[in-house]
């Protein structure tokens, strides 16, 4: 890998040098997107100019190499999360799609009236909703670990949730709205022993922790390309081979069969399985890229960076009279939140994008986990590796003159 240099990443992403109503644009809203590094933008205009067709290799050249640059971005994904095969990688649109995949195809034959649910207080809106449908859905109950005043899952009640009606735990490894970052390889092992199937939400952990299918041991595991610094409209559902093996299809259409008649149809295998119709092509070979781009730098270096920042971010804040932040877990990834005396989170970040800097203030779909920690709404400056400590500083001189 490259040394890791916050000021050399930056050169990476072309955006960073905007300036916005005349300012530098100091971009603290990662979590809700990251930028893209000029070699994911080049590698898009690449596919468009020289690869650009439908993915059915046999058939001519320009179609041979679309599936060939495609399934490459499936080997590199693979190979980034570590996991054992490309069939058990999965194209979909992004973490929503991803989730509600499997709340469909898996939860709904295999979820039925009794059966239980297991989510926890700090889930991001899309892995509330799709359970509750399901679970309203099946006559299934949804259950819910509880969290401390900190914002860290209690562990014993987590224990106590599980038992032998939970049929299936959903979990995040990153908090989105307060950066906790949740013991998932342990909470996973003990679904496991309670007999249960668990799916991961990486969405906010994929960009700040490294990311290991084979360690963590989920049956699924997701995560939306655009929040690591890849395209839109593009993120990954991983499942264990034998896992999505005993899933029914959730689109159907071309691509995910192998024969039909108006009598009978055979379908594909896994990955095909559930990625009927013309995939997002381009974006998946972007997500490739954007990839390898976190890969030279290494995981392991920017995780650090991120952590004195974040560390940073929280002392300079915790400094400023009136500023509370909101959560205080024991291990933190990505955000910090805030709430000021006397101030609507809505104006801070409105003052906060006069002085060109870009945060998210509002609910961060996550209502429950905002509530619980008693607040509607909180400003979350969040990071990633182009971000440096000028960034911080910028921050918190806009937050002093409030
Ligand atoms: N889960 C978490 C923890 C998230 O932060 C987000 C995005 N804010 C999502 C799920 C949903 O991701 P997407 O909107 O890309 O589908």
């Amino acid at each position: 890998p490259r040394d890791f240099n916050a000021n050399l990443a930056r050169r990476d992403f072309p955006i960073l040098a905007e300036r916005v109503d005349g300012k530098p644009l100091v971009w603290l809203d990662n979590a809700a997107t990251t930028h893209k590094p000029r070699a994911v933008i080049d590698r898009l205009s690449y596919f468009y100019e020289h690869e650009n067709s439908n993915i059915h290799r046999a058939a001519h050249t320009l179609a041979a190499r679309a599936s060939d640059a495609y399934e490459g971005a499936r080997e590199q994904v693979r190979h980034f999360i570590n996991a054992g095969s490309v069939d058990e990688i999965v194209f979909v649109r992004g973490t929503t799609e991803a989730i509600n995949l499997v709340a469909d195809s898996w939860g709904r034959t295999h979820i039925g009236a009794g059966d239980e649910i297991l989510i926890t207080h700090l889930e991001h809106h899309a892995n509330i909703v799709p359970w509750f449908r399901l679970a309203k859905a099946t006559g299934a109950k949804l259950k819910i670990a509880p969290v401390d005043d900190k914002g860290d899952i209690i562990i014993e009640d987590y224990a106590l949730l599980l038992g032998p009606r939970t049929k299936l735990v959903s979990l995040t490894q990153v908090a989105n709205a307060i950066g906790t970052v949740t013991p998932a390889h342990l909470m996973v092992a003990m679904a496991h022993a309670a007999g249960a199937r668990v799916l991961v939400d990486g969405a906010q952990s994929v960009s700040h922790l490294r990311s290991d299918v084979l360690a963590l041991d989920a049956d699924w595991f997701v995560f939306s390309g655009h929040k690591v610094f890849g395209p839109t409209g593009i993120g990954v559902l991983y499942g264990k081979k034998h896992v999505l093996d005993e899933m029914p299809p959730y689109q159907s259409g071309g691509n995910m069969i192998a024969d039909v008649t108006f009598e009978e149809i055979r379908y594909q295998p896994v990955p095909s399985l559930f990625e009927a119709g013309t995939g997002n092509i381009a974006d998946a070979v972007g997500l490739g890229a954007a990839l390898a781009y976190l890969e030279q730098w290494g995981l392991e270096a920017v995780t650090a960076h991120e952590h004195a920042l974040i560390e940073d971010c929280s002392r300079q804040l915790s400094a400023v009279s009136g500023v509370r932040i909101i959560g205080n877990p024991r291990e933190r990834a990505g955000v910090v939140s805030f709430v000021m005396d006397g101030m609507k989170t809505e104006d801070i970040g409105k003052a906060l994008s006069n002085d060109g800097i870009a945060v998210r203030s509002g609910h961060h779909c996550a209502q429950p986990i905002l509530r619980r920690l008693g607040v509607e709404t909180s400003v979350r400056p969040s990071f990633a590796l182009y971000n440096t400590h000028a960034d911080v500083d910028a921050l918190i001189r806009s937050v002093r003159k409030l």
